[in-house]
């Protein structure tokens, strides 16, 4: 029982037993047993849903109890709030919780007062550069979803993440938590833990095919689940599971797709079977969750998602909103929705369990593999332990879908009888080291080769591998790279070699950039610098650089609005609340007294620094698809004059390629900045807006990146680092220069800064004055919200009460 577990901060136990866990499951036993809450290191590898996260609240719990703090490690930053949440309900035990997320360069100091922090491993990697001084104290670190570590991007981060928290803090208790993996034992060697593996689910799981007029389960038994001609196999199985009372009610069902539209169609087709099975009441709520949907955004897909939602059936993907996410899984849950069709990324995390999952496509479109490749065994057994609600469902059934006889054979040779594939390091490759490498150089971890690659021998990898000279290659490679770039200074005596970052090199891992990134915007950013004449450059250098210093110390002292605007300057620029104008007319008149240098940089524009940006391996590009290459072709050279640094030739085919597909996303962020309507950006790029919002946010942290590395690098003048914040800002707020100054007043946003503008209302200052009729009519009557921002503006008296609406105002605005 919880309540007889010691070492729990007093009340924890009972408060346990108060919500429904009347006895430790058989995993969280042997957790107990193996030591979990004395503080010793475990690698729990157990289903889904089994409760994994009550295994890390008893270790983290423990661990305060004896006067640590913890850290808990997601993979998505959409599981950091979610675990946040669940973890609050320990305040009521004197706990305190911190989640840390936002932007990659703060170094999140308030943190060291939390007993909890979440975390996401690019976040905690990024603290780490940082320097943040909680992290050496540290009693206890939880890893969700460790087995991860496979993934090819994001799991060399959890890996020397994992190393450098166990470095600094011999004693670390580290509890892992992994999905069932082919080798467990691998993880558990790895982090000198004890293994606790299990096949343990608290309800039963039946898993089998869909083909004909039945499923087959694993155990041999079947289910009629007969399917008319013309009938979609899908829609049958969705039908059945509702028709199928348990408790007075039907089952809901979980669809997974292989990509968006394909979520968004099946959504939409399985409102003939959801809709008609709704009840009077089960309606009204719906159609007020769809109006809620709706208020999220006026774009097509909450027009798609609300329109679906209104009949009981939800999409969920990557690609929507947070916000339009959050409100389909709580709707789920309850029950309301009755059948949601996802991508993967749904299985990966968030809990949102159903009592029928459908896996209806187990193979998905693979652009390296040239074409539909069939999905990792891993993928779809987490896909399937979404199946079954303890305490809501007597039982979990994930039915696959065959349409022939050789399918369904195959689908359980692969999936249902298959064990998951071992988890493997994904470490000893170049871009995963080229910034790890900087990193763990520039934060003291390794002061030489040897250091470095004795700290490397920490990681999965060296546990794994049997080529032990794989890793030290890669790592000589990485360092000629970044020595080759400045990045890092090496000096040989004696045998030995010692290792150090440069000042831009710590200034490269503290952004959080790929130093590929970075090499990239330095050369371009200095092409503005020094034109095409070579011979300009010492001339130019030597006499920017001492303009570019003073500007450094002005933009510095006098920057007010931007808490994340650069590593170096934030604490000044948190104090200084000066005009940022007068930073402007500096530089501008740095740019009237310069030579060619001032000339050639008057070309810079906000497309140029976007496509530099963007053609950093740290944005994600978007695709090219048939016919793009020709609109961006015909884009690039009409706009030739505009980038910055050499546009590959038309006949380096693949270069000119990616290039082009960096013109595309950097048109999408020019659009962006220039007011272009979310919806018509959707269709023009073929991509949500969760996409959009994606594209923006890591532009904006690329921005800032660059306009630091413009202030600290030599050769960059100080009329670029103007234009590059002026691109960045029009970039945050979305909006054309004009409307910086009224966007930038919280609750504004880009559609009513425009509105406002139109109506005469163009700056802050303005909204202190202005008419209230004026301002009430360009936000077509909102009272509450024109009071928000009267007031954010700085208004003494921003009541609406009695106001009307002017409404030749918002005439105006239309
Ligand atoms: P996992 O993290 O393994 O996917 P969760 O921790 O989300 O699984 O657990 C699934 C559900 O089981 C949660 O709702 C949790 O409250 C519940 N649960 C966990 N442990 C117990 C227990 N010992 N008794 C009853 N319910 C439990």
């Amino acid at each position: 029982q919880p309540s007889s577990l010691s070492g729990l901060p007093a009340g924890v136990g009972e408060a346990l037993e108060a919500e429904g866990v009347a006895e430790l499951y058989p995993p969280q036993q042997a957790a107990v047993e193996a030591g979990v809450v004395d503080g010793d290191s475990l690698v729990a590898a157990v289903p889904t849903a089994s409760g994994k996260t009550l295994i890390a609240e008893l270790a983290m719990l423990s661990a305060i109890e004896r006067g640590g703090t913890a850290l808990y490690i997601v993979p998505l930053r959409a599981l950091a709030s979610e675990k946040k949440t669940e973890f609050e309900r320990w305040e009521d035990h004197g706990i305190t919780i911190g989640v840390s997320t936002g932007n990659y360069e703060s170094d999140g100091e308030w943190l060291a007062t939390r007993d909890i922090i979440v975390a996401t491993s690019e976040k905690v990697d990024s603290l780490i550069r940082n320097g943040a001084p909680w992290i050496d104290d540290l009693t206890c670190v939880v890893s969700d979803e460790v087995h991860l570590v496979d993934d090819s991007h994001r799991g060399p981060t959890l890996e020397v993440t994992l190393a450098k928290l166990r470095k600094v803090n011999s004693g670390l208790q580290t509890v892992a938590l992994s999905a069932t993996v082919g080798n467990a034992g691998v993880i558990a060697d790895w982090l000198n833990a004890e293994l606790v593996e299990s096949d343990w689910r608290p309800i039963d799981l039946r898993t089998g095919v869909h083909f004909g007029n039945a499923i087959d389960f694993d155990d041999g038994s079947k289910r009629e689940v007969p399917v008319d001609r013309g009938e979609d196999q899908t829609a049958r199985l969705v039908a059945d599971a509702l028709d199928t009372e348990e408790d007075g009610q039907g089952g809901s069902s979980l669809v997974f797709v292989n990509s968006r539209r394909n979520a968004e169609s099946s959504a939409r087709k399985l409102t003939d079977v959801t809709a008609p099975r709704l009840t009077g009441p089960e309606r009204d709520d719906l159609r007020e969750l769809a109006e809620e949907i709706r208020g999220v955004s006026d774009t097509d897909t909450s027009e798609d998602l609300a329109d679906a939602v209104e009949q009981g059936s939800a999409f969920h993907h990557a690609g929507l909103a947070s916000e339009h996410r959050s409100l389909v899984e709580d709707a789920f849950r309850a029950r309301l929705i009755k059948c949601v069709s996802a991508t993967p990324t749904l299985a990966a995390g968030v809990n949102t369990p159903a009592r029928r999952v459908i896996v209806r496509d187990w193979r998905r479109y693979d652009g390296e593999f040239g074409g539909m490749k069939p999905l990792d065994v891993l993928e779809i057994h987490q896909m399937c332990g979404r199946a079954g609600r303890p305490g809501l469902d007597p039982y979990g059934e994930a039915v696959l879908l065959a349409n022939d006889a050789d399918t369904k054979e195959e689908l359980f040779e692969r999936y249902l009888w298959a064990d998951a594939e071992p988890v493997r390091s994904k470490l000893a490759a170049e871009p995963a080291l080229r910034t790890h490498v900087l990193a763990t150089v520039a934060s003291g971890f390794a002061s030489t080769r040897d250091g470095l690659l004795s700290f490397l021998d920490n990681t999965l990898y060296a546990t794994q591998t049997d080529d032990e000279g794989r890793l030290a290659a890669v790592t000589d490679t990485v360092l000629d790279y970044l020595a080759a770039n400045d990045f890092v200074e090496r000096e040989r005596d004696a045998g030995a070699e010692s290792l150090a970052a440069t000042g831009i090199g710590h200034t490269v891992s503290r952004l959080y950039l790929d130093p590929m990134s970075a090499a990239e915007m330095i050369d371009g950013l200095r092409t503005v610098a020094t034109g095409d004449a070579p011979s300009d450059v010492v001339d130019a250098g030597t006499g920017t650089s001492a303009d570019t210093g003073e500007f450094i110390m002005t933009a510095e002292n006098t920057d007010d609005d931007e808490p994340g605007f650069g590593t170096y300057v934030r604490a000044d620029a948190e104090n200084g609340d000066a005009s940022g104008e007068a930073i402007d007319g500096e530089a501008n008149a740095d740019a009237e007294d310069g030579d060619e240098t001032a000339a050639a940089s008057s070309e810079v524009t906000p497309l140029g620094i976007y496509h530099l940006v963007s053609r950093t391996p740290d944005m994600y590009e978007l695709y090219l698809k048939s016919g793009d290459r020709e609109t961006y072709t015909e884009l690039c050279y009409e706009r030739e004059k505009e980038f910055l640094g050499d546009i590959p030739s038309e006949y380096e085919d693949v270069r000119f390629e990616d290039w082009l597909a960096s013109l595309k996303t950097a048109r999408l962020l020019e659009d962006w900045a220039t007011e272009v309507d979310e919806d018509r950006m959707a269709e023009r790029y073929g991509v949500g807006p969760g996409d959009i919002r994606g594209k923006v946010d890591t532009a904006e942290w690329l921005l800032r990146a660059a306009e630091t590395l413009a202030r600290d690098v030599e050769g960059v003048d100080g009329d670029t680092v103007v234009a590059v914040r002026e691109a960045r800002k029009r970039i945050e707020y979305g909006v054309r220069e004009e409307l910086l100054d009224l966007a930038g007043v919280r609750n504004v946003g880009r559609k009513r800064a425009r509105r406002l503008f139109e109506a005469g209302v163009k700056t802050r200052a303005d909204l202190r004055e202005a008419d209230k009729g004026t301002v009430l009519g360009a936000l077509r009557g909102r009272e509450r919200t024109a009071e928000r921002i009267l007031e954010n503006a700085g208004r003494e008296d921003p009541s609406m009460d009695d106001v009307r609406p002017d409404k030749s105002a918002s005439a105006a605005a239309t």
